[in-house]
């Protein structure tokens, strides 16, 4: 639970005029756009993660890019760090203000600017919502791909910052495949405008940069994203295992066939359970694993796979497999799939939700290891995951005001971060380093490594004032 600290204060050394901060920032946005009162500093401190919150000294919510650019210029001539925030889904940590902070929520900057199907772009602000965006595209056969499950709520600034993923990613690819384009207000105030409309820009590939840079670079004010006409066609299949390991290298085999459905994404017995027993969404109780496969393009090419698929799942002992007949039952599995992170906190009342990839070949042995590791720690695990990424989302139960429990829960993480990379794997598939992970950076990095990824962040924030202290170790700096 985020701790309130009391009303934070900024600098006391600050040369502000009378009225102070919270004065200038008036100025910019106005009186009402400026949250200062102890329940909103209360509301804006912490994130979806399991982490404390840290106490703001005030929220901005800005109208502009020109509104964002002076409250970055003022924030970075007295020297006060900000964070950007969408709508604070993020599990790392990453959008935890740091202390006496500026929050710059983007909730008023919700426009869709253009939607331009013959250029096959979007231009939207950063604080659009994912679902939002994808509901305006569709009666125009189009849509925007990446689809983390939080897309009813989380928005494409956050998307980009976090270099989201989802289901559809094992296809077409992760948020940085679909964004074009940033306006990026620096950290020193200045606007950047970064890629465009055009398929490639000489120079530095700057927006790839930005995108996934976990909002430490600057803030994203418009972004240019690609928009994809939507499938002719779209079959949904579950295949039921009475084992996860089954169900695991069931997913290599099919790509290894050749065939790359639009998602491949696995269920395991516990989670199953809290689904059921929440919706009733007919997902089989005798079932170890279930694999959801998603299958789109031309009609043709899908009568032409689909068989192949069934073929796959029965060589590895698919006790059985149905295609969804109708798009009302393939939105019911879905809704199960999407409500997972929620449905288990009738387990527990919290939950650590975990991200690490491995190469999808591995998924077999890693699974059978964090599941091994979570009962050695007598820790209860819902394994739900992008397994044609190798995408794993270990979701371990507990009560955090049972400290041993929660001890045991932070060890458990560490160790499945470990097999990871024993593996070949990384520590974050999507949800970001944050604060969460930024020690683990030097279990996958040297310090050469880390170094030279350190040297955007120096230049172009040299007084550590956007979103700072994350990512990075704090260990390696001494601090
Ligand atoms: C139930 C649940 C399910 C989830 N499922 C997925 C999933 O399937 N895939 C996935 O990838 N993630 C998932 N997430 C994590 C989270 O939803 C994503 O990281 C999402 O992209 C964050 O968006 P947001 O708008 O909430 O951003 P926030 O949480 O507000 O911010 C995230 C980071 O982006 C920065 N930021 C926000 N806006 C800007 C901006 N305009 N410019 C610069 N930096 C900015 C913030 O400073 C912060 O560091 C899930 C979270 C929850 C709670």
């Amino acid at each position: 639970m985020p701790q309130f600290l009391g009303k934070a204060r900024f600098r006391e050394d600050s040369d502000l005029p009378e009225g102070g901060l919270i004065a200038e920032l008036e100025k910019i946005v106005g009186a009402e756009h400026v949250l200062h009162s102890e329940a909103d500093i209360m509301l804006y401190s912490s994130d979806a993660s399991i982490f404390p919150g840290v106490p703001p000294c005030c929220v901005v919510l800005p109208d502009s890019s020109a509104q964002v650019s002076a409250v970055v210029k003022l924030c970075n001539k007295q020297g006060i760090p900000f964070v950007g925030r969408g709508s604070g889904t993020n599990i790392s940590g990453g959008a935890i203000p740091p202390e006496s902070g500026v929050v710059v929520a983007f909730s008023r900057m919700n426009r869709i600017l253009e939607i331009d199907t013959a250029g096959q772009r979007a231009v939207v602000e950063p604080g659009v919502i994912n679902l939002d965006l994808k509901n305006a595209l569709e009666p125009l056969g189009y849509t925007f791909v990446p689809d983390p499950a939080s897309h009813q709520v989380s928005t494409i600034g956050g998307n980009a910052a976090e270099n989201a993923g989802g289901p559809h990613c094992l296809k077409y690819g992760i948020t940085t495949n679909h964004v074009l384009g940033l306006e990026l207000v620096l950290p020193s105030g200045e606007i950047a405008h970064l890629g465009g409309e055009a398929n490639d820009y000489p120079g530095y590939d700057l927006t790839a940069l930005c995108v996934g840079a976990e909002g430490t670079l600057g803030l994203a004010t418009r972004l240019t994203v690609r928009i994809t006409r939507l499938p002719e066609e779209t079959r949904t299949m579950l295949a039921v295992f009475d084992s996860i390991v089954d169900a695991a290298s069931a997913v290599s085999s099919i790509i290894a066939a050749g065939i790359i459905p639009a998602t491949l994404e696995i269920m395991d017995r516990n989670t199953i359970m809290v689904v059921e027993a929440k919706h009733s969404f007919g997902y089989p109780s005798r079932a170890e694993a279930v694999l959801m496969i998603e299958l789109d393009g031309l009609k043709e090419e899908l009568n032409r796979t689909s068989p192949g698929v069934v073929e796959v799942c029965r060589s590895h002992r698919a006790l059985d497999i149905k295609t969804a007949a109708t798009q009302e039952e393939s939105a019911l599995l879905w809704a199960g799939r999407r409500g997972a992170f929620g449905a288990v906190a009738r387990l527990k009342p919290d939950c650590y939700i975990m991200d690490g990839t491995v190469p999808r070949q591995k998924l077999p042995e890693v699974l059978a290891e964090v599941n091994d590791i979570c009962s050695r720690h007598r820790l209860t695990v819902c394994n739900v995951f992008h397994a044609g990424d190798g995408n794993l989302h270990p979701l371990i139960v507990f009560d955090s005001s049972d400290e041993d429990e929660k001890g045991r829960v932070l060890r458990a993480g560490i160790e499945i971060l470990e097999v990871c990379i024993r593996v070949g794997g990384s520590i974050t598939g999507e949800h970001g380093v944050g604060i969460e992970k930024q020690n683990e950076m030097a279990m996958l990095f040297s310090p050469d490594d880390l170094a030279i990824m350190r040297m955007p962040k120096e230049a172009m924030d040299p007084k550590d004032i956007c979103n700072p202290r994350k990512i990075f170790p704090l260990l390696v700096r001494g601090v």
